[in-house]
């Protein structure tokens, strides 16, 4: 089943159970919490604290999500996008538990030529909050689930909240049994491999303050009603119904995959450190795409610095399999295509998106291009002095001043039969941090001047903004 077909059937199957359609919002939704949206509920988070009275009793949505933390799973694990679509129904005071599984039943076993998504229940798991033995009997009432494959977990699992002060509760999980030859016998609480976890039911009914009740502290109160969240997995239900391996196999990601297999000459599903690249250039192409579309341009800072790390990784993850061209562009018109028929403004905006492709790429390029020569003379300087071993600072330097990724040096450097002094490196980013740490104490405390700041940035570039975020990550993921 396509993924459009999938996105089609959700919401079609809630407006059938009286749910009122509401668009995506736009990911840069104007909430001073997040950086981007990264769920289905944000949208709707003024009806659920009772700020302002909800306009339907019921919604039912398919939001545009992006998660960068999620970035270092991206590749390795078979279920982690950065941008990733979530199916979700809604209630406002409206139906509670008994409705939310009743629906979310139906429609997971309802066969396809019925309009469902047609899983064989047998297969199906279900995590309840640890306190909540109302939800598990409603699993086995509504559902018929045997008790052997309903797992109570802590709060850590299954209570959930947005990260920040917020309404938050109990939630209820659903998951898929790949089958034996994915991992352990056990349920999700064994294995999160095995187990595929596919929808989040969120019993929305209290609030959290700055403590978060998943570290053990107390709501701060009750929301003024009950309601219901949810968030289905989009990409997740479309491995599973496209029988393929990952999300990034599916029908709206792996073209780019096929694009990078063209470039590059090399096939995917040949070598696992190469299938983990496609993978990432696939999953940032579509994140980049869809943040440039919704007005986020590459820079140095919060929302911008997460594009241009998106796209760099992207630039370097095609180099590591052998290309040096411009791709970028190329990887922006193979995202249109898939993703213009649920998201027409990708194709309505699309020059402008390839442009700011096209320009970051080039940007990059030069600097790769000026770090490379750098590289070189310190690469025959080390050879020349009988050495086997790249210094430590010389790594640095091409990362501090050239934004050399320790990982491209390291390739690099194998490349040319050399080693890398990691730790003397690592070292060396540490103190910067330290460095830099002290800045942003300086400034918060009011001692430093912003202005000032902000043209340090600008003539130095990105190097002094690594400096107050977390370098090691950087270091690891540009
Ligand atoms: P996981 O434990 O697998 O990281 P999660 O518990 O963080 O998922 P939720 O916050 O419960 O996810 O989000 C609701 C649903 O959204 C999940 O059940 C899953 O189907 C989907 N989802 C969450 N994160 C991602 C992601 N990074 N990529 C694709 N789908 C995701
Ligand atoms: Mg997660
Ligand atoms: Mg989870
Ligand atoms: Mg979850």
């Amino acid at each position: 089943m396509e993924t459009h077909e999938i996105n089609k059937r959700f919401l079609d199957f809630f407006a059938r159970h009286d749910h009122t359609r509401v668009p995506s919002a736009s990911l840069l939704l104007d909430d001073p919490t997040l950086l981007f949206v990264n769920a289905g509920m944000v949208q709707f988070k003024p009806y659920f604290v009772g700020e302002v009275p909800a306009p339907y009793p019921r919604a039912t949505s398919v939001q545009k999500c992006v998660r960068t933390g999620d970035i270092d799973e991206v590749g390795k694990t078979t279920r982690h996008n950065t941008f990733f679509q979530m199916a979700g129904n809604f209630s406002f005071g409206d139906y509670f538990k008994h409705g939310a599984i009743k629906q979310a039943w139906e429609l997971l076993t309802t066969s396809q030529d019925d309009g469902g998504f047609g899983f064989d229940p047998s297969r199906l798991w279900a995590t309840v909050y640890e306190h909540d033995a109302e939800t598990a009997a409603l699993w086995r009432e509504i559902a018929g689930l045997p008790s052997d494959r309903i797992q109570y977990r802590d709060a850590e699992d299954n209570y959930w909240d947005m990260g920040v002060p917020g309404p938050c509760g109990p939630c209820s999980e659903i998951y898929y049994d790949r089958g034996p030859e994915y991992g352990r016998e056990g349920g999700p609480a064994v294995d999160e491999d095995r187990y595929l976890e596919i929808w989040n039911l969120v019993f929305m009914q209290e609030l959290r303050g700055e403590l978060s009740p998943k570290k053990g502290h107390a709501p701060i109160g009750e929301l003024p009603q009950k309601n219901i969240d949810t968030g289905m997995g989009i990409e997740r239900v479309a491995y599973l119904l496209q029988g393929v391996e990952n999300v990034y196999e599916t029908d709206l990601v792996r073209p780019v995959i096929n694009r990078a297999e063209e470039f590059s000459g090399r096939r995917y599903g040949a070598d696992h450190t190469d299938d983990v690249r496609f993978r990432v250039i696939a999953d940032h192409a579509r994140s980049g795409v869809m943040l440039i579309a919704d007005g986020v341009t590459p820079g140095n800072e919060a929302r911008g610095y997460v594009l241009r790390r998106l796209l760099r990784r992207i630039v370097r993850s095609v180099r590591l399999l052998g290309v040096h061209e411009p791709v970028l562009p190329e990887f922006a018109a193979v995202v249109r295509d898939a993703m213009a028929p649920s998201y027409p403004e990708v194709a309505r905006d699309f020059d402008r998106i390839s442009d700011v492709m096209r320009l970051e790429e080039e940007t990059f390029l030069a600097t790769l291009t000026s770090g490379s020569r750098i590289f070189d003379l310190a690469a025959s300087q080390t050879r020349d002095s009988g050495g086997t071993i790249l210094a430590g600072d010389k790594a640095f330097q091409l990362h501090d001043t050239y934004g050399f990724p320790i990982d491209l040096t390291l390739e690099m450097a194998a490349e040319q039969g050399l080693a890398v002094d990691e730790d003397g490196f690592r070292t060396l980013m540490e103190q910067q941090r330290q460095r830099a740490k002290a800045d942003a104490a300086s400034r918060k405390t009011g001692r430093g001047d912003l202005s000032v700041y902000r043209n340090l940035l600008e003539d130095h570039g990105e190097t002094q903004f690594l400096g107050y975020t977390d370098l090691q990550a950087d270091a690891r993921v540009l």
